[in-house]
């Protein structure tokens, strides 16, 4: 990823300070089948354009989102509070408290709360941290998984859902714990060890049931373990696609992200799941697209339904 030098600006629409150009409600609330579904808006953060989107070219992908003055992006960091029957689930945590300003300012982030947005949306959802059981988390990069940490006022860093197990595919885990060049700049060890410490990790080998109504099925490409969460009951079904697909301008196939470790995996995996979402009317739900939080696939396969 690029460091730009640049001062950061608020985002490009006149009137607003530190809040993106729609501030969305904190939580939206649908059913799923049997299943009570919170969509959290745990926060912002903004990612280089180019790299959101690979190999498709500039003047396509600012048409679906304008750029800002630093080629950046806008993508939301969109979790999922999930009532299961026998648990209560978080599915991805955005990236949490314990960044620094460098930090902060290159990848744009606003997520402040207290002491972060996402624990904010989870009490506007009408529960505590504590009350979580199970952390689903689809890959460890640090917008996915940061926020399963709290930089306390001390200065330790903590478990910020100390009841859960945290689940992960053991892959993706061992992945993370040996970070090579071109990775290590995602995965960071803060995220990690105090989980690791607290003997927190619950680690999953392929599809696995996580507790009645949520099903985790592997989607590799963006990481060789990435994993994606198959929410149903009652013959209903949403799809939480995390990093497959980022954004609802990622629907058609070929729009890969310049991030994805092996776009060709991820174009496969997209086939495969796309006719699946389509055979059986999956709702989608998008983390980072700022604009839309779910939706159904039209026909062609390449955008939603109206
Ligand atoms: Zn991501």
């Amino acid at each position: 990823m690029s460091e730009p030098t640049a001062t950061p600006e608020p985002t490009s629409t006149p009137g607003t300070d530190a809040t993106p150009a729609a501030s969305p409600p904190l939580v939206r609330t649908r059913r799923v089948g049997d299943l009570t579904v919170h969509a959290l808006e745990a926060g912002v953060q903004r990612l280089d354009g180019g790299a959101m989107f690979g190999v498709v070219p500039k003047p396509l992908w600012e048409r679906r989102i304008p750029a800002d003055e630093r080629n950046r992006i806008p993508l939301a960091l969109r979790c999922l509070l999930v009532e299961a029957p026998d648990a209560l689930v978080l599915i991805d945590t955005g990236i949490g408290n314990k960044e620094n300003e460098r930090f902060r300012s290159i990848y744009g982030v606003e997520n402040e709360g207290d002491p972060t947005r996402l624990e904010d949306a989870i009490r506007a959802a009408g529960f505590q941290p504590e009350d979580v059981d199970i952390v689903l988390l689809t890959h460890l990069h640090f917008d996915h998984v940061g926020g399963a940490t709290r930089l306390e006022a001390g200065g330790r860093v903590v478990p910020a859902f100390p009841g859960a197990r945290h689940v992960v595919q053991r892959g993706e885990f061992e992945f993370a714990a040996w970070p090579n060049e071109r990775v290590q700049a995602s995965y960071l060890e803060r995220n990690l060890a105090p989980i690791t410490e607290a003997g927190l990790w619950s680690f999953v080998e392929g599809e696995t049931e996580i507790t009645r109504g949520v099903q985790v099925i592997p989607t590799p490409g963006h990481t060789p373990h990435h994993q994606s969460v198959l929410l149903g009951s009652g013959g209903e079904a949403a799809f939480y696609l995390a990093d497959l697909c980022p954004t609802t301008a990622h629907l058609p196939l070929p729009w890969i992200m310049g991030y994805d470790l092996e776009p060709l995996v991820t174009l496969e995996t997209k086939r495969a799941l796309w006719k699946r979402a389509q055979a059986e009317d999956w709702l989608l739900v998008f983390e980072h697209d700022v604009e839309t939080p779910w939706g159904r696939m039209d026909e062609a396969g390449k955008g939603l339904r109206p």
